[in-house]
């Protein structure tokens, strides 16, 4: 019997993750994710083939895993069975509002309408974690470490169990424990965002401490610190930690600001603490003061936001890549006085604003408007992702492991040439089907 993959999206890049599982009877699709950039990318799945899909898994609720999810429901009249955790539901519902809200702002057509968001949400079945349900295929979901609720799929046809990463983080941060390992499977698929060789990123405690102290620096100067990120999962890291320094005295007082979705994000995160780390909900149980609602924390009160820029402050907001949304405001506001200092943290998609200020542009165009960068520039890589030598523990650590496909990373060749002489390695191209 046939028991294959066709890799629609996230093959040889990071973004619409997408890989289509199909027995000939059955079939289970691994993420439905588009790609951010300067334009929108959607996963290769031929129209034809979109009423064909019975089953999908969403492993995490950030875009490039799940934002095309409303628009194939769209597209097809047969409406598929959606498997995600809690907070994958929950997290998912405020992010698709808002993509919706963008994609509308600057004029784009929404491959979708409110209504497809209202029947994904309603379609979507809550799986737990470690429970086996029926995904087309015998199917459970394991901790990916990544962001809250995140998680990796484990599947199985006849005597073949495969087991896809969606995104994985090995490390214990403030909010999350760490992937599971030693999950046994036959197949892996696994991400490697970080799995060329020039990429080690530096200890977790390292790049934090990094990140404090310039933040810490700018304020003394008197300056603003702008931090641009996604809406899910750094932010949270982030801003716990930020209050953990503030708390401690390591970090000089001053308003943080938190804007765009981060505060609803936030909001998700506390109600679903349930899946976050023993330490977190033993620090929420046995203490009054609880690090998501910390007094240190405010939103924005007017919409022109004049009444951040009265002190110095740290500003956490979205868009992460600064395309759009309240990070473009604020770096209009910060941009021309040196004082002040943009760190940048998260990943840059080609061509977007971020990356082209990263790669020393200054004048920087960007809403009808040229932006004179005087403002201080940093690069703090804060990851969700494993890095290099975590991912090769990770898969060495795989039991029974005969065949690894490498997907969502730029240099999936790197990692295969570690690996060749012990597995059978495959980075599949986008489109392609291969035997699992
Ligand atoms: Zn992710
Ligand atoms: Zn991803």
């Amino acid at each position: 019997m046939s028991f294959q993959a066709t890799f629609y999206g996230g093959a040889g890049e990071v973004g619409r993750s997408c890989i289509f599982v199909d027995s000939g009877e059955r079939n289970l699709l691994l993420d439905a994710g588009i790609k951010l950039g300067n334009k929108i990318e959607y996963p290769l799945i031929p129209e034809g083939d979109i009423g064909k899909i019975q089953n999908i898994a969403i492993t995490h609720a950030h875009l490039d895993h799940c934002g095309y999810l409303p628009a194939l429901f769209s597209k097809s009249i047969s409406r598929q069975r959606v498997y995600a955790t809690k907070p994958t539901r929950d997290l998912m519902g405020i992010l698709f509002a808002d993509y919706f809200k963008v994609q509308t702002m600057r004029g784009e057509k929404p491959a979708f309408g409110e209504n497809d968001i209202k029947a994904v949400m309603q379609g979507i079945r809550i799986e737990e974690p470690d429970k086996e349900f029926n995904a087309g295929f015998p199917a459970r979901f394991i901790n990916s470490g990544h962001i809250l609720g995140s998680m990796m799929v484990r599947f199985s046809h006849e005597n073949r169990s495969v087991l896809y990463t969606g995104d994985l983080s090995m490390r214990n941060t403030r909010i999350m424990d760490g992937a599971a390992r030693g999950v046994p499977a036959d197949t892996l698929i696994t991400e490697n965002t970080y799995g060329g060789v020039t990429d080690d990123l530096p200890g977790a405690k390292e790049s934090m401490m990094r990140f404090i102290d310039s933040i810490d620096s700018t304020l003394k100067d008197g300056g603003f610190v702008l931090v641009p990120s996604f809406a899910v999962g750094r932010a949270q890291e982030i801003l716990l930690a930020l209050d953990d320094y503030m708390r401690s005295g390591a970090l000089s007082r001053a308003p943080i600001y938190i804007d765009g979705m981060i505060m609803k994000a936030m909001r998700i995160y506390r109600q679903n603490v349930i899946y976050a780390s023993e330490s977190i909900k033993m620090r929420i149980l046995t203490s009054d003061d609880d690090p998501f609602k910390s007094r240190f924390f405010h939103v924005p009160r007017t919409k022109d936001r004049s009444d951040v820029m009265k002190e110095p402050a740290i500003i956490i907001t979205t868009s992460g890549m600064l395309l759009g949304g309240p990070s473009q405001t604020y770096l209009e506001k910060l941009c021309s006085d040196p004082k002040n200092k943009l760190i940048i943290v998260g990943y840059q998609a080609k061509d977007t604003p971020g990356r082209r200020i990263l790669e020393g542009e200054r004048k920087v165009h960007m809403g009808g408007k040229v932006l004179d960068i005087r403002m201080k520039v940093e690069n703090i890589r804060i990851s969700g992702h494993a890095d290099r030598g975590e991912l090769i523990q990770f898969i060495k650590g795989v039991p029974g492991l005969k065949k690894i496909f490498l997907v969502h990373g730029e240099n999936g060749g790197v990692l295969k040439d570690a690996f060749e002489k012990d597995y059978e390695v495959c980075v599949p191209a986008l489109g392609e089907t291969h035997n699992l």
